[in-house]
């Protein structure tokens, strides 16, 4: 259901309280099979009636903190964590009236692309369970897809596509906006300077609705915006259709499943039948941009990881007798999975002394060109195009049989735009199968509402949604 149409029932507190109920109760039935989600929230609704989102049930990806309610970021290290405080985000949808039903499965601090990497129960995508949720934010992506009946959104996150990659592999609208839109306050790293909240939901419509409540400058991130855009006034006044649009060569040729290409080709077709005027561009850099991410999230994520070592946050061990070292490691060993150690690895060594210039320093020069080109084309065009992921949602057993660097080749599509902080959102497209595949928008810094507004119009107008 819409939030739309949720708000304009006139519903009494007991009624609120009910339908609250009611969709715990199912996502509690649904979640013995998908495993979306890692801790529900057992607090009883309040009196939501006078509220402006009267209730409204919202889930949460697990990197968020909220106040007395565990928040583990997928990770053992951080098992019986429990904030005594809320993300940013969190309290803006409390105080606006929102019901907050539970943190979302994601993997281990947002390392992965599929969820397999959650230490928890790993997530099952939504269209069939023997297939995977996506990820890192896998979770929000299956609840999203599986309560599409139900007035629900999802808050999820993305470092370097976390966010449109499991909307593609459940089929579900979402979007990752310019970083600094949505206040990293209580945001639990990976990379600070690529990490976005985003959002989930079944309509583009709700991404808009959210947005104008979640959004804008918060005093405790420095590193957030003022805007004045006003997504939902955007969405219905803004020429979608008559805008310039770009399609990514160098995206295409990097599909490998050829249900995605179809789904694609057949959205194009529609636009162009429509009257868009459609051009093809290039983007050079983009798999310069894969390994240019790879080693700056890594290099950030090492150095916010060293903050668990067993004392301040999460699992402590028993430190008699032990130098500190030998217990940092005892602890560290125990607790963090074996991704999360890969990546602590990695990222040390591209920033120590000797490799930093090579690597480090490198692909921080490598991030500023690819902003370049985006932007360059970004002057000619008021989108681009391309499909989100490169495959339609794998099994368990195939992604059991890829090496690391072959699961970090998938995020060819989703990693350049976020290492360019630039919004984009996915709109769930039919294929020929029971399985969805992705179409992402992406618009410039700033112009997030654009890109919700040009999903809206796909929408409204396309036989083809999923
Ligand atoms: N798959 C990417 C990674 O593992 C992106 C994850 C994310 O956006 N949190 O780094």
């Amino acid at each position: 259901m819409k939030v739309k149409e949720w708000l304009n029932k006139e519903l009494s507190n007991n009624e609120i309280k009910e339908h609250i109920l009611h969709i715990k109760e199912k996502a509690k039935k649904l979640n013995k099979d998908y495993n979306f989600m890692i801790t529900f929230n057992e607090e009883d609704p309040k009196d939501f009636q006078e509220t402006k989102l009267k209730g409204l049930v919202v889930s949460v990806k697990d990197c968020f903190t909220t106040k007395n309610m565990r928040t583990t970021a997928g990770s053992k290290i951080l098992e019986d964590y429990v904030p005594t405080f809320d993300a940013t985000i969190v309290k803006r949808l409390k105080d606006s009236g929102a019901y907050i039903l539970g943190k979302t499965a994601m993997d281990e601090f947002g390392f992965g692309s599929f969820s397999t990497n959650c230490a928890f129960k790993v997530p099952k995508n939504a269209n069939d369970v023997n297939r995977v949720a996506g990820g890192s934010s896998g979770g929000a992506g299956v609840i999203t897809q599986l309560l599409r009946e139900e007035p629900h959104i999802a808050i999820a996150e993305s470092t370097g596509g976390s966010i449109s990659n499991p909307a593609a592999f459940n089929g579900v609208y979402s979007i990752t906006p310019t970083y600094g839109l949505l206040s990293r306050y209580g945001l639990i790293d990976y990379a600070n300077t690529l990490d976005k909240p985003g959002v989930m939901a079944s309509s583009a419509y709700d991404l808009a609705f959210i947005l104008n409540i979640i959004k804008g400058r918060d005093e405790r991130d420095p590193t957030t915006h003022e805007y004045s855009l006003d997504f939902l006034k955007t969405i219905t006044s803004f020429d979608a259709i008559n805008s310039k649009i770009a399609i990514i060569k160098d995206y295409e040729e990097r599909i490998i499943d050829e249900e995605i290409k179809k789904s694609f080709k057949k959205v194009i077709d529609f636009l162009i039948k429509e009257g868009a005027e459609i051009e093809e561009i290039s983007l050079r850099l983009t798999d310069a941009a894969l390994a240019s991410y790879y080693i700056i999230a890594t290099a950030e994520a090492s150095t916010n990881l060293a903050k668990y070592c067993g004392m301040r946050y999460g699992k402590e061990g028993n430190v008699k007798g032990k130098h500190f070292d030998e217990y940092f490691s005892e602890i560290r060993s125990k607790y963090f999975g074996e991704e999360v150690k890969r990546r602590i690895i990695l990222g040390s060594f591209v920033r120590m002394a000797g490799y930093r210039d090579a690597y480090y320093i490198k692909a921080l020069k490598v991030r500023s060109k690819v902003i370049k080109e985006f932007k360059q084309h970004l002057q000619n065009y008021d989108f681009l195009l391309a499909p989100t992921m490169p495959i339609l949602p794998p099994t368990f057993d195939e992604v059991g049989k890829l090496r690391p660097h072959e699961i970090y080749a998938l995020d060819v599509l989703t990693v350049p735009v976020n290492l360019a902080g630039l919004p984009h959102v996915n709109v769930p497209l039919k294929t020929t199968l029971s399985l969805p595949a992705g179409l992402h928008v992406i618009s410039d810094h700033f112009k997030d509402a654009n890109a919700v507004a040009m999903a809206y119009w796909i929408e409204k107008h396309y036989k083809g949604i999923f």
